[in-house]
């Protein structure tokens, strides 16, 4: 087999890797599994810190241009190593900045990142599954099912082509000057604790001072309420935690989230206050998509006080964004301050997710079902252009 015809392994399992004889993708790799492969090249701890480096905050894929690896290592690196970033499928750039890829993750199937600036910060916000099991009903992405996890190498992936796209890299290390992704959120397609493994893998390259070096408070994992995957979590990898909650009674979380009927809307406040333990935040992000006339009445905004009492919370309220075939509709924009404001006066903090332009392909999952009917978005890009995602704190 000729050496560009040996495939890469991404998975970050360097045993497998190095038994099968494949040529192991290099992103796919933490601190601690670099370290395991390096030593079994016969290289030096400080190797795998140096190549962390190389890969990371200089965005180098190319081992020739390693200059401080020693020839010997270099050498390995080009037989029994790669970097193998993913096919842009589609990309889309809206004026105010926000950037928004589709990455080809093989088998047919793509994956959405999005990036959104603002003043303060440039955020990232990534995916973890192609497709998802949760089935949420108010989700494109929970429509199309599951297909398949990614690999560490894929989520990864997602933040080192964004830093490339965004040019992080061009005046040298991202560590060395203002960089365009100072938050990462774990809140693109799929629910990241039903890929724990490759999650956790990746959430230790992003706080990795020689990859990323992003702060535990910067990192965010949304989840839609995997209760044992939570507390997991909370021992292996603390970061801001964010939970998909949309209802205020387990009735209505069973049909708009069907894990609820798993993890019932108690265990999972008791699995929030037990992460406010260990979490670099000393609160929960609860998410609520907007549906009218569903969830979005003044009971509703009472309940879900009521449900929340016990965990120290914000929220943040998320217009909902059509997709045919969903049958539900965005809740009017007064009836969103309204229920805002009900939240507010219980010194909550609440934030609402802001829309500007025209309808397309912005919520999680829209763009990559598109995308596998390409008939159809031939028809929708003689229409409107993307419209632009922005964060209004109201509150
Ligand atoms: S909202 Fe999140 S957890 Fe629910 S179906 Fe969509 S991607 Fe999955």
């Amino acid at each position: 087999m000729s050496e560009q015809a040996v495939p890469a392994v991404g998975a970050g399992d360097p045993a497998r890797a190095v038994e099968h004889g494949a040529r192991v993708d290099l992103l796919g790799f933490d601190a601690e599994q670099l370290g395991a492969l390096c030593a079994g090249w016969g290289e030096r701890p400080f190797r795998a810190r140096q190549l962390m480096r190389w890969l990371h905050q200089r965005g180098v894929a190319d081992p020739a241009a390693m200059t401080d690896l020693a020839r010997v290592f270099r050498e390995r690196l080009a037989t029994s190593a790669t970097v193998d970033p993913m096919r842009v499928v589609a990309e889309h750039r809206s004026d105010d900045g926000t950037r928004k890829w589709m990455f080809d993750v093989g088998a047919g199937e793509a994956v959405e990142t999005v990036f959104i600036p603002e003043a303060q910060r440039g955020t990232l916000c990534i995916s973890t599954q192609a497709g998802c099991a949760v089935g949420c009903e108010f989700c494109a992405t929970g429509h199309q099912g599951f297909s398949r996890n990614l690999t560490t190498a894929q989520i990864v992936g997602q933040v080192w082509q964004a830093n490339h796209a965004l040019g992080a890299y061009e005046a040298g290390a991202i560590s060395d000057g203002p960089r365009p992704i100072s938050n990462v959120v774990f809140m693109g397609m799929g629910e990241p604790l039903q890929n724990y493994a490759a999650t956790l893998s990746a959430l230790r390259v992003l706080l990795d001072d020689n990859a990323y070096g992003l702060s535990r408070r910067r990192v965010t994992v949304s989840t839609s309420g995997v209760v044992p995957m939570i507390d997991r979590l909370a021992a292996d990898c603390p970061v801001a935690l964010a939970v998909s909650l949309h209802a205020p009674d387990d009735a209505l979380r069973d049909r708009l989230v069907p894990l609820n009927r798993k993890y019932p809307l108690a265990e999972l406040m008791a699995a929030c206050r037990r992460y406010l333990a260990h979490a670099p935040r000393d609160f929960i992000t609860f998410e609520y998509v907007m549906l009218d006339g569903i969830n979005d009445s003044d009971a509703h905004a009472r309940a879900l006080l009521a449900r929340v009492r016990d965990v120290p919370c914000k929220f943040n309220l998320i217009p909902f964004n059509g997709f045919p075939g969903s049958g539900l509709r965005r809740s009017p924009g007064e009836r969103v301050r309204a229920f805002a404001a009900r939240l507010a006066e219980a010194n909550i903090v609440v934030t609402t997710r802001k829309t500007r332009g025209d309808d397309i392909a912005a919520a999680c999952g829209q763009l990559a079902g598109e995308v596998q009917d390409r008939t159809r978005l031939a028809e929708r890009r003689r229409g409107p252009q993307p419209r632009v995602i922005a964060v209004e704190e109201i509150r």
